[in-house]
């Protein structure tokens, strides 16, 4: 078995264990930096294996367009190619779907993207999304699903579940790389009753994981954590559960609570290179005034090397110079943040206190920007 959750913690749905892949075990629940281009901008992959990171995804469409599968194949593979031995994740491009830089047309047949880099037009089926995966040689794959602009009608995504649900059979059915891991995706907006209709469909074609997308594009975090609970309670405890495109503290901690597995998001990088700092007492911005002559460390509860050496003060000074160093430290600072915090939150539910570390953790953490 791929996945074992042992530890369950008693008081919430949260729970701890390994997920096994071609490329050793990584343990959950984890959270994913975002390697869409096949690098985490500003952070190399010795800071992120450093930090203990132990899984990133990279983006199959992207990495399809450029450097192309040829290259990657002659490298040795992409583990190879960008240098990194333990587990890799890929997205099929299915998040490009809502990226009007990308898509020109979607129908049953796939979706016809614009290479961003030669401008050239391309269909991507559902079984051109598994080819390329299979020949990039990550661990773990995802289906190619319809992803839902945020506010459509009801009627808009009821159509992307069931077109999603056609596409994961199609896929399932190209997957020929059984070195590989592959998920389904889940849609439905926040309509219980649509991801309710999709993870029944997806059970029925049988996947190693599933993934709830469409979520992080602008809904309601409290109304999205009630949909995340219900799809939880639907999926049978022996499946991985992945909350694709969701990776703030606070919905980190949320989302193990309510027993998500797996996590990636480019926000912690995105907004680091805006300025913003991830802190136990919530997110500040440190590129207001404020910050000038605050010598303290970015967040007093961390180890990383940028706490350890440089003051609130001097990256904000970087920052107000536009020098390229802030963006990277704080970069780097976000993701390590965030590598604690899941470390703690396992060993919480090792030990079966998740329920007052999650508690303790909301109570400091501020909703307001700091
Ligand atoms: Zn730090």
């Amino acid at each position: 078995m791929n996945f074992n959750p042992f530890f369950q913690d008693s008081k919430t749905s949260a729970r701890s264990g390994f997920l096994k892949t071609a490329h050793g075990r990584v343990q959950t629940p984890f959270f994913m930096p975002v390697e869409t281009k096949a690098a985490a901008k500003f952070v190399s992959q010795e800071e992120l294996d450093k930090m203990g990171v132990e899984c990133f995804i990279s983006n199959a469409l992207l990495l399809h367009f450029k450097p192309g599968l040829e290259i990657v194949k002659k490298a040795g593979g992409l583990h190879k190619f960008l240098n990194w031995e333990k587990s890799i994740f890929t997205d099929s491009g299915g998040f490009q779907v809502i990226d009007e830089h990308f898509l020109l047309r979607i129908n049953d047949a796939g979706a016809e993207f614009r290479d961003p880099f030669s401008g050239k037009r391309e269909c991507i089926t559902p079984e051109k999304a598994i080819a390329i995966q299979n020949s990039l040689g990550a661990d773990v794959i995802m289906c190619l699903d319809d992803q839902p602009h945020f506010g459509r009608s009801k009627d808009s995504i009821a159509q992307a579940v069931k077109r999603t649900l056609l596409w994961a059979e199609k896929c399932k059915k190209a997957h020929s790389n059984k070195r590989q891991q592959l998920f389904g995706i889940c849609q439905g907006g926040l309509h219980s009753d649509l991801r309710k209709k999709s993870i029944e469909g997806l059970l029925k074609i049988d996947f190693d994981g599933i993934a709830i997308g469409g979520f992080g594009i602008g809904e309601e975090n409290a109304q999205m954590m009630k949909v995340v609970e219900k799809c939880v309670s639907l999926i049978p405890e022996e499946k991985p559960v992945y909350l694709m495109g969701i990776g703030s503290p606070k919905e980190l901690v949320e989302g193990i609570s309510a027993g998500v597995d797996v996590f990636d998001s480019c926000f912690p990088t995105r907004v680091g290179r805006h300025g913003m700092v991830f802190t136990r007492k919530g997110a500040l911005r440190l590129e207001k005034a404020q910050f000038a002559k605050d010598f303290k460390q970015l967040d007093a509860d961390c180890d990383c090397f940028v706490c350890r050496n440089y003051s609130r003060a001097y990256i904000h000074h970087l920052f107000k110079l536009k020098e390229p160093s802030g963006m990277r430290y704080l970069s780097h600072h976000n993701l390590h943040f965030l590598q604690r915090l899941v470390q703690e939150a396992r060993q919480n539910i090792k030990e079966n206190s998740f329920l007052k570390f999650r508690n303790q953790f909301l109570k400091n953490y501020s909703k307001k920007l700091l």
